[in-house]
């Protein structure tokens, strides 16, 4: 690992106007991040990278590289592009521990901060470096949101959260699990309770259907659903997946690490939403893909499919006459998700688009005053990295106020 990331560092150029950085979400300053690493000023450079984005640990785990920094990279245009991603682990995984993280003084205002998922920890991580009060609120009994209940522990170990919220009591953030804001506790409570502002980072939860006969059959599941506990799910050898996304590859390997034998992802075009290297990784694990098939209902064999014909850019140009009846254990849903409603059920005047996801002004301020949301639950479901810049850019905004 190190002569590997001392050959990448000796193989960047310098880029004046290093297109690495432009193609990342959150312009991690890269050139600076190798030139530190490489003038042996490795806390430096941990720093750097936490000051510019507070998970950059799990980004260098998790992004998609390949269509981010690395994809960029002047390098890959004719070769192999540095490898940031590595990198940038290997600084963020040494430092981040014993960091002495720099925080303003204590300024006696208290933040609520809802949900724990990557734009709630990195929005408690900012205001709490700024002196604010920070309290997190998460339904579930773990920090991390998706990250700890959607990625499976082979693509992010579980332990990056444990430090995570280590960090964050060091940092004085009180962290109130198992606690559901819009249940016994609602919005108006956390401004009665002396909370000035209110930051919303519950991301998407709830499982896009496809609308088709069979949805609640006792052979059927949604991938978040089965992802947050693959243990207690009992799939069967063979597996139905719907979905060509990041959330139906983790689906399929997670179910292969389980027992399933064989594991087949169906979409209705050949476009596939996850990253190359999750689609490799996919593959070499044994799944297959199945291309051009629309599902018409799931019964008690399996899923049924219309066939349909694809063009040479992926789309329908035409069906066979006959339909595919799949044989499967178990079909798994994984179509992408949404918000839940839990906090704007309960909170009058909370506005939600025609999807359900908040409605935010330029600074990321909801429909109410001082209630501002980032991540997910505004943008629909995007990477780690651009919730993190979105909290980023809210946070900023609520400072100024
Ligand atoms: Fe280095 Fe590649 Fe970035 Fe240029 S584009 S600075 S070579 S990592």
């Amino acid at each position: 690992m190190a002569s590997h990331v001392i050959d990448e560092i000796n193989r960047c150029l310098q880029c004046a106007k290093p297109a690495c950085r432009q193609g990342c979400p959150i312009h991690t300053p890269i050139p600076e991040m190798i030139r530190l690493l490489k003038e042996h000023r490795l806390n430096e450079a941990g720093e750097m990278l936490f000051d510019n984005n507070p998970l950059s640990l799990i980004c260098s785990v998790i992004c998609n590289h390949e269509r981010q920094c690395e994809g960029n990279c002047v390098l890959g245009r004719k070769g192999n592009a540095v490898q940031i991603s590595t990198i940038e682990h290997y600084i963020s995984d040494t430092c981040l521990d014993n960091m002495q993280i720099k925080c303003l003084p204590d300024n006696g205002i208290a933040v609520a901060v809802i949900g724990s998922g990557a734009a709630g920890l990195a929005g408690a991580i900012q205001l709490a470096r700024l002196g604010y009060r920070v309290t997190i609120f998460d339904s579930k009994d773990r920090i991390g949101g998706v990250m700890q209940y959607g990625i499976p522990e082979f693509r992010l170990p579980k332990s990056i959260l444990e430090r995570f919220k280590d960090k964050l009591l060091e940092l004085g953030v009180r962290i109130r699990l198992n606690t559901t804001i819009g249940n016994a506790l609602r919005i108006d409570n956390l401004f009665r309770d002396d909370y000035r502002a209110v930051f919303i980072g519950t991301g998407v939860w709830r499982p896009r259907t496809l609308g088709v006969k069979g949805e609640s059959r006792g052979n059927v599941l949604f991938g978040i659903d089965y992802l947050a506990n693959p243990r207690q799910h009992n799939l069967g050898q063979t597996v139905a997946i719907i979905g060509l996304g990041d959330t139906a590859m983790d689906v399929a390997r997670t179910s292969l690490r389980h027992g399933a034998q064989h594991v087949t992802l169906y979409g209705r075009t050949n476009r596939i939403g996850a990253s190359t290297e999750q689609m490799n990784y996919t593959q070499l694990d044994g799944a297959e893909f199945e291309f051009g098939k629309q599902i018409l209902e799931i019964n008690e064999q399996g899923p049924l499919f219309r066939q349909l014909i694809l063009d040479e850019n992926g789309n329908a140009c035409g069906e066979l006459p006959e339909l595919l009846q799949v044989q499967a254990d178990s079909v798994i849903i994984a179509v992408s998700q949404g918000p839940r409603r839990r906090l704007v059920d309960t909170t009058k005047g909370l506005e939600i688009d025609e999807k359900g996801f908040l409605v935010v002004d330029e600074n990321g301020q909801t429909s109410l005053p001082m209630v501002y949301a980032a991540g997910d639950v505004v943008t629909g479901p995007r990477n780690v990295v651009q919730a993190v810049a979105g909290a980023k850019r809210v946070v900023a905004a609520m400072h100024q106020k």
